[in-house]
């Protein structure tokens, strides 16, 4: 039987990826400073502990992996990582988790690692634009990341790259553009755009608005869950080093994207704009190069993703559900 490790699995991607991978029949190993928070993990083992500890690090390392993903990060959505507030904070964890699992995978020979970048680490100077934000995987130098969780990421793709040159390992590395589905965070200040303003719509009435960070004309493109496992699973079994983005290409505005879910919810939601953290004017995913490199690329509509996202929050919100209900 295959065995995989999974670090960030009490996280929302990483439950996410637990759960696909014991699909496919594989044994896994997941660990995490904390258990999911919605639902009880599909790992055959899982273990809480902190990875940014050597001796936790090699002590789960401590089977023959076929497959190690490592997705653990001090992370959160714009109020957590544009504030400054976090910054240390941000770049010391996940700097640590990388530096300590990386070494300890390679000790333990461990060939196949994942790890998950982010759109983050692009230029600021090159998503200014709304409509043209430029995400080709080589426009990533000269680097400008807008926040320190970007430069973090950027230190740690190469540092994999590194680990691929000299130590002979198969690391993969991608880049995640905003990431969405159930079992994400969706209240309480590190949830994202999508479960933001799903939350937001789920609570108001018909008639009333809801408050909007800046003007709502900044761009993004956001990607179901599922998607993002499969493009997850394919890089890392196609042998590629990366970094290739996992991202929609259905760019849209966040006014667009209240317009959607207010649909989705069959509500009349107006919108308050006001201040906030907002990070780049426009960012979309380029997939040229992961069409060509493994001959995929996400391609359902954001619609879709949003719907299901959509009924998972308003069943929270309308508070019907216990801790692990589905
Ligand atoms: P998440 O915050 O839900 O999951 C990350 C998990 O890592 C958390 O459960 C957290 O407890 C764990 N973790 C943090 N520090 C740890 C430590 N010291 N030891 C052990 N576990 C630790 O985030 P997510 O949305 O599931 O993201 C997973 C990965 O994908 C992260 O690396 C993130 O930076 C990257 N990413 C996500 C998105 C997105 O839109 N969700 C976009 C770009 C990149």
């Amino acid at each position: 039987m295959q065995r995989a490790l999974v670090c960030g699995a009490g996280g929302f991607i990483g439950g996410h990826l637990v759960r696909r991978l014991r699909r496919e029949g594989m044994w896994v190993r997941g660990v995490d400073l904390k258990a999911p928070e919605f639902a009880p993990s599909e790992a055959n083992e899982f273990v809480i502990g902190d990875l940014r500890e050597a001796a936790v690090c090699a002590g789960v390392c401590d089977l023959a992996f076929d497959e190690v993903y490592q997705l653990a990060a001090d992370m959160g959505g714009a109020g957590y990582i544009f504030t400054g507030e976090n910054d240390a904070a941000i770049m010391q964890n996940s700097a640590l988790v990388n530096l300590q699992m990386l070494e300890a995978a390679r000790r333990a020979g461990v060939r196949r690692m994942f790890y998950s970048s982010s759109a983050c680490i692009y230029p600021a100077h090159n998503q200014e634009d709304a409509d043209n934000p430029n995400c080709a995987e080589d426009s990533a130098y000269p680097a400008a990341p807008d926040s320190e969780y970007g430069w973090e990421k950027l230190f740690s793709e190469r540092l994999y790259l590194a680990y691929r040159r000299n130590h002979g390992m198969a690391t993969a590395v991608a880049r995640f553009h905003n990431i969405f589905g159930p079992e994400g965070t969706w209240t309480g200040g590190r949830e994202k755009a999508p479960a933001a303003i799903c939350r937001k719509v789920a609570e108001a009435r018909s008639g009333d608005a809801i408050e909007v960070w800046g003007d709502g004309e900044q761009t993004r493109s956001f990607l179901y869950v599922d998607e993002c496992l499969e493009g997850t699973i394919r890089l890392l079994r196609a042998g590629e080093a990366g970094p290739l983005n996992i991202g929609s290409e259905e760019m849209v505005s966040i006014n667009q994207l209240v317009a959607m879910v207010a649909e989705i919810a069959g509500k009349r939601i107006e919108v308050r704009h006001v201040p906030g953290p907002l990070g780049v004017r426009g960012r979309n995913s380029d997939n040229r190069l992961i069409r060509e490199r493994l001959g995929w690329a996400p391609s359902q509509p954001l619609r879709a993703g949003l719907e299901r996202t959509y009924r998972w929050i308003e069943e929270r919100v309308r508070g019907g559900v216990g801790a692990w209900g589905r």
